[in-house]
């Protein structure tokens, strides 16, 4: 599996580190406030699971699962596959995102979840690759775990056609992995 890993952006331990100070940050900012986080399948289930056994305070889970990507070219279209579980209105709800690459797909999920009239909803993303931001994405990112630079990664949730999200770090995929 290692073979068209070109380098390690992100050990385990840097991961780790980093997402205990998310989840400490947020644990600070709402307590008391029973936060939904809906965490946006499938890349983010590895930072999803970390940061919440980390998170100390009361929250609750749920997910939805767009498709918008397929390889690694983004189409910049987007489909709701699965939405939300629970009403959401009136709550405090943070998304949680893998990476916030082109915009496209965060962008599309938060409009998605403003609509149904949150009392507070924010963006926490693990990878951030500015470089990439696409025209018209309005959308920031209110809490970060790493800028990256722009170079396609895998692991940690993060797949090329679906192998590699099992890896406990961020690598960068070698090019001949997907040009051939
Ligand atoms: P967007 O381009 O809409 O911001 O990102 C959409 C999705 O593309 C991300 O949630 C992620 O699943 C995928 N993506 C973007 N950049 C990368 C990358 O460098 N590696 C991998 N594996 N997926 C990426
Ligand atoms: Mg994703």
């Amino acid at each position: 599996m290692l073979e068209n890993i070109s380098r390690v952006l992100l050990t385990e331990e840097q991961i780790q580190t980093r997402v205990k100070e998310l989840a400490a940050q947020l644990s600070a900012e709402y307590a008391g406030k029973n936060p939904i986080f809906v965490g946006v399948l499938k890349g983010v289930v590895m930072f999803y699971a970390d940061f919440l056994k980390y998170f100390t305070e009361h929250c609750q889970m749920d997910f939805m699962w767009i498709s918008s990507y397929a390889g690694t070219v983004s189409t910049g279209k987007a489909i709701v596959k699965q939405d939300v579980s629970q009403d959401i209105r009136g709550r405090h709800v943070v998304i949680l995102e893998d990476i916030f690459d082109t915009g496209n797909s965060l962008q599309f999920t938060y409009n998605h979840l403003l609509a149904k009239e949150p009392a507070s909803l924010k963006i926490c993303t693990l990878l951030d690759k500015p470089e990439r931001r696409v025209p018209g994405i309005t959308v920031k990112a209110d809490y970060t775990g790493f800028v990256i630079p722009n170079e396609f990664v895998v692991g940690y949730g993060l797949d090329f056609n679906e192998q590699y999200r099992n890896l406990p770090f961020v690598g960068v995929l070698s090019p001949e992995a997907y040009e051939k």
